[in-house]
């Protein structure tokens, strides 16, 4: 990682009792013993900040006591992990704010991280805001980068701001811990490493059913409300306004069911009624990280491009040859999507077939 140019708040000292707040932590998000892959990336973001401040990284898996518990403990250290605090309870067997929230800021009081890390999932922000609220600390929501200012050791948490023009790099300096979420597929996935194990710290909380108001009473998985699974693809073909009208959207359809690929588009897309949201990319949609984005028709604004710019290999294709994307797209074709895109569907399904 590199240090970022002009840091703020250089000067700034840590006051004398909040020094005693060390190591890195990521939350662990698990949903029946399924967990989400944006707490792996985090620990492997989580490892590089605690390498450079040369403490430790923590891992806290909350959940009911059980196999899948053992196995995400296991996981959180092959992924990076030095420290798990394993938080077993029956109350913590499906996700509700309120008793996480007290078991977190619990064990952040005992343990006192310096730096606490969430996905910004549906859980993780609603997790995150629940607990820099009670602990009265800073949280910086949907970070694109994480990095260390050496000259103050505090977390510089960058995120897109003024809908998406700029980006600013937010400091927590006078409190602890700092918090951040980030997106999925923002941060790299580390390696596995299954021969990396760890201590695991047992925290008992002091929590009661009877005492929390909100009650569970039936589980609905996302993959049966049929929706993109834009996040996780590793082909992506994405439509833009150059498409002209929303029949030639098939054409983008097409060519991604011959590639296995999923559907993206860009926000006018779905405000005008082509798309539904979730195949929404960019700021105020999905950030994807496929091996593979072709974007059809999209100028390469910087809310569309601050959700896809991470990809590993972008095709542009767009009669603009001075268009935005040209200025990032690892490939580009200037000319007609429209005759572009039945052209790729027809040599790959040749090829593939
Ligand atoms: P345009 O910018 O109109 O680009 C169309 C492109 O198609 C042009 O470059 C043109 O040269 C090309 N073209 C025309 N005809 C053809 C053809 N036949 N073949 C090939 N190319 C052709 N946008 C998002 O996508 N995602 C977001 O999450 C998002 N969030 C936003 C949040 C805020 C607060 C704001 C203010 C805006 C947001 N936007 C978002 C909108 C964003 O600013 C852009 O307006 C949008 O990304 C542009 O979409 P586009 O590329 O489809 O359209």
């Amino acid at each position: 990682m590199s240090e970022p140019s002009k840091p703020q708040g250089r000067k700034f000292q840590l006051p004398e009792h909040l020094k005693v707040y060390k190591d890195v932590w990521v939350i662990v998000e698990q949903e029946r013993g399924q967990v989400h892959s944006v707490s792996l990336e985090l620990l492997g973001e989580a490892r590089k900040l605690a390498d450079k401040l040369g403490v430790a990284v923590g891992a806290v898996v909350l959940g009911e006591a059980g196999p899948d518990l053992e196995r995400i403990c296991g996981d959180a250290f092959a992924y990076g992990a030095d420290v798990v605090y394993r938080v077993a309870d029956p109350v913590l067997k499906d996700y509700r704010t309120d008793p996480y929230c007290r078991v977190m800021t619990d064990v952040v009081n005992a343990y006192k991280p310096e730096i606490v890390l969430l996905g910004a999932t549906t859980l993780g922000r609603d997790l995150a805001g629940a607990i820099a609220t009670t602990l009265a600390t800073g949280l910086t929501a949907d970070c694109t980068e994480l990095d260390i200012y050496m000259e103050n050791r505090s977390l510089a948490a960058t995120r897109p701001t003024f809908g998406g023009t700029l980006l600013c790099t937010i400091q927590t300096l006078a409190y602890r811990p700092q918090m951040a979420t980030v997106r999925p597929r923002v941060m790299a996935m580390p390696e596995r490493d299954d021969s990396r194990t760890g201590r695991v710290v047992d925290v008992f909380p002091a929590l009661a059913e009877d005492s929390v108001i909100t009650k569970v009473l039936s589980f609905i998985a996302d993959r049966e409300r049929n929706e993109a699974q834009l996040a996780f693809a590793d082909i992506i073909v994405s439509g833009g306004k150059g498409l002209g009208k929303p029949e030639n959207l098939k054409l983008v359809f097409d060519l991604a069911a011959v590639l296995g690929g999923e559907v993206g588009v860009t926000r006018p897309l779905i405000q005008a009624g082509w798309a539904t949201a979730d195949r929404q990319v960019g700021q105020t949609g999905k950030t994807v990280r496929p091996k593979l984005y072709i974007a059809a028709g999209i100028s390469g604004a910087i809310q569309h491009r601050v959700g896809m710019e991470k990809s590993d290999l972008i095709l542009a294709i767009n009669t603009d040859k001075n268009a935005p994307i040209f200025d990032f797209a690892h490939l580009g074709i200037v000319g007609d999507a429209l005759k572009i895109l039945p052209a790729l569907t027809d040599a790959f399904s040749r090829r593939l077939s």
